[in-house]
């Protein structure tokens, strides 16, 4: 059964340690996540963007499969499945389809407007059980072609949409999607301690988790960050393990190009990239 993030991230959030989100984009990488948190006995939420969304063919078919492979696979660890920088549309969409969370990205609005269609949607989430995660503060990356420093969030808008009754919040604190840069100028825990002290036992969300220092991934769940976000990371190391694969010409020895074989590399590196990042987190065992 698919469950709420409310619990598992007020439980991280008093625990000091973190959840991962890690985004699916098919079978291979659903199964790999949720295998590894199973073996690891560790929460997880499974990141699903509107594009992946597409891609897997609906919001609905991501639901089926992702409730049968959790029966099938006998994971007993709590999942969430939970849309991430949702659009008011797409988080409307993700409600009806069934997900146990969901995210809506209003930070592209001025604030008022943010807070406006947040608020319906906390009450709308909350009808169903279901956990919201709001943003203040847009999160750069090659996304949106934003290159060197995040932008960081104003503490007090924060503090205003975390008091319309969110489950957690993302704020931009330096924080961007994708590979950082080589100038990055790092996390700025000024503002992550300030918006802490403001939002209080709200759980924080920590977005673009790929390539940030362990040391500054510590910090920042000292600082109350309670769940952080893994996509391109995955994306990487199963790329690079499928390149290998492909190099070493094993796809030509026997039956190498049966898909079974040639996406086995990449299904085991996203293992073992989620397993790094769990125990990183410290969410092993906590389940
Ligand atoms: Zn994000």
């Amino acid at each position: 059964m698919l469950v709420s993030a409310k619990d598992m991230l007020n439980k991280a959030k008093k625990g000091h340690y973190a959840v991962g989100q890690f985004n699916i984009n098919n079978l291979e990488w659903t199964r790999a996540i949720l295998e590894t948190s199973e073996e690891l006995k560790s929460p997880v939420i499974l990141g699903v963007s509107e594009g992946a969304g597409k891609y897997m063919c609906g919001f609905k078919t991501v639901t089926a499969m992702v409730t049968e492979m959790v029966k099938y696979l006998n994971i007993t660890v709590p999942v969430a499945l939970h849309l991430d920088h949702g659009t008011y549309e797409g988080t409307k969409a993700c409600i009806e389809a069934g997900f146990s969370s969901v995210m809506f990205d209003g930070s592209h609005y001025p604030i008022d407007e943010n807070i406006a269609k947040t608020k319906e949607l906390v009450e709308e989430t909350k009808a169903r059980g279901i956990s919201l995660e709001a943003e203040v503060g847009s999160i750069g990356g090659e996304e949106d072609g934003v290159i060197g420093a995040g932008e960081c969030a104003d503490p007090n808008e924060c503090k205003m949409i975390a008091d319309l009754g969110v489950t957690m919040l993302a704020a931009g604190i330096g924080n961007i999607h994708g590979k950082y840069p080589a100038n990055w100028k790092g996390l700025s825990f000024e503002t992550l301690d300030a918006i802490q002290k403001l939002t209080g036992d709200m759980p924080l969300v920590l977005h673009g988790g790929t390539g940030i220092p362990d040391d500054m991934i510590k910090k920042a769940i000292d600082l109350g960050v309670s769940k952080i976000n893994v996509n391109t990371e995955c994306q990487l190391s199963f790329a690079a393990a499928t390149r290998k694969y492909i190099e070493e010409g094993k796809d030509l020895e026997g039956k190498g190009y049966d898909p079974r074989k040639l996406l086995k590399p990449g299904f085991e590196a996203i293992k073992a990239t989620v397993k790094e990042k769990m125990e990183l987190f410290g969410s092993v065992g906590k389940a």
